[in-house]
């Protein structure tokens, strides 16, 4: 068999044969010289994400709403689940509204991160989705980190106006407005509900003047969230609860690192080099031979392998296998909702594993 091309775009392998899977291009692009997957094919000619369906009535209902009404959106995503954060579509129903992006969770990032340059990444990305966001911010909702600053920004961009809080579960939606309610009201008991024409759904409000409020919208379940595809225990152990503090692997070609039993990456060619491992600190990284992988994934899940977990492995989606040829040293292979690896070294061929629906996507390093 010849081995597949990769896309010029973003250096996926590309594949004809699932539509729906990352890396696709129609068989027929084989005999191009230069071969774009559909994905940067889209995004590049339409500016949009290939449709995700979203399966809640309800919430669809209420982005209609949205682009009918004025006022500010704000959109809470998690650091650490840019894309498995994001709701697609979102960029069609806000109509003109303007949209302020809240990129929370900032406090898990390791020092070595550059803020900036996460929050450039993510304008960027946010641009190529079809969002182009007013302005963006990193805050820690938990810790209260940059609420005030995200509150003195709701404010300015508001220009008068109702305010809506949208984003889908986890990202931290109720933390962060929790710590808005506490220094808007100081916790005076001024919480309105309110009903939302054409849904059955009631709206917090929370008053900002004597006429204007700030709504807080349901959560919705992106089913590419990693989170999605784990037990609330499992769950536990993939959200960093401090700091993250970088892993650094030393590895020879042809070797593997699993993260759990929840991704893998296998350096497959290139010079002996570094690999950088973001993920929450107590997630065991285990190392193998390239060789051994598959067989050690199929007797070893659920015990040295985990999460998940023995008792959940079953439900656990299978791994789906991602492979990119990086050109340029270090890059970072995210893994959306589990972290990254930093890649130093140029000239390396990898591939990276993740359950089936999770997006991997490459990036410019953020330190
Ligand atoms: P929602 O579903 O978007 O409303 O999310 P929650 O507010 O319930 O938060 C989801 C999880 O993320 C909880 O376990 C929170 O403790 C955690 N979380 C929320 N904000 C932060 C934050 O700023 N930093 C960290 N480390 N965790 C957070």
């Amino acid at each position: 068999m010849t081995e597949m091309p990769y896309c010029i775009g973003c250096g996926v392998q590309i594949q004809t044969e699932q539509k729906d899977e990352i890396g696709y291009a129609p068989p027929s692009s084989l005999d191009k010289e230069e071969i774009i997957c559909q994905r940067c094919f889209r995004l590049k000619n339409y500016n949009e994400l290939q449709p995700v369906s979203l399966t809640d009535d309800d919430f669809l209902r209420i982005l209609n709403g949205l682009g009918e009404r004025k006022g500010l959106i704000v959109k809470i995503v998690d650091i650490f689940d840019f894309n498995g954060s994001w709701l697609p579509g979102l960029h069609r129903f806000v109509g003109n509204n303007p949209i302020l992006l809240i990129a929370n969770k900032a406090d898990l990032l390791p020092k070595s991160v550059k803020e900036k340059k996460l929050l450039n990444w993510m304008k960027q990305e946010s641009r190529k989705l079809g969002l182009n966001p007013i302005d963006i911010l990193a805050v820690s909702a938990h810790k209260g980190t940059g609420v005030a600053e995200a509150m003195d920004a709701i404010e300015q961009y508001r220009d008068g106006g109702d305010v809506y809080v949208v984003g889908c579960t986890n990202v931290g939606k109720s933390t962060f407005i929790n710590r808005v309610i506490k220094q808007a009201t100081g916790e005076g008991d001024v919480i309105t509900t309110s009903h939302f024409p054409g849904t059955t759904l009631d709206m917090i409000g929370i008053p900002l003047d004597d006429e204007r409020s700030l709504y807080d919208t349901p959560g919705i379940i992106n089913h590419h969230q990693l989170a999605h595809h784990l037990h609330t225990e499992d769950l536990k152990a993939i959200m960093p609860k401090k700091e993250i503090k970088p892993r650094v692997f030393q590895l020879n070609p042809e070797q593997t690192l699993f993260i759990g039993g929840l991704a893998r990456f296998d350096f497959i060619n290139g010079k002996r080099s570094s690999f950088t491992v973001h993920a929450a600190n107590s997630l065991n990284i285990h190392r193998t031979k390239l060789d051994n992988a598959d067989d050690l994934y199929a007797q070893h899940l659920g015990g040295m392998l985990a999460p998940p977990s023995a008792e959940y492995k079953e439900d656990f989606p299978e791994l789906v296998r991602h492979e990119f040829r990086i050109k340029e040293g270090k890059t970072d292979i995210v893994f959306s909702g589990l972290g990254w690896i930093t890649v130093q070294h140029d000239d390396v061929t990898i591939a990276a594993h993740a359950p089936k629906g999770v997006e991997v996507i490459v990036r410019p390093s953020l330190i």
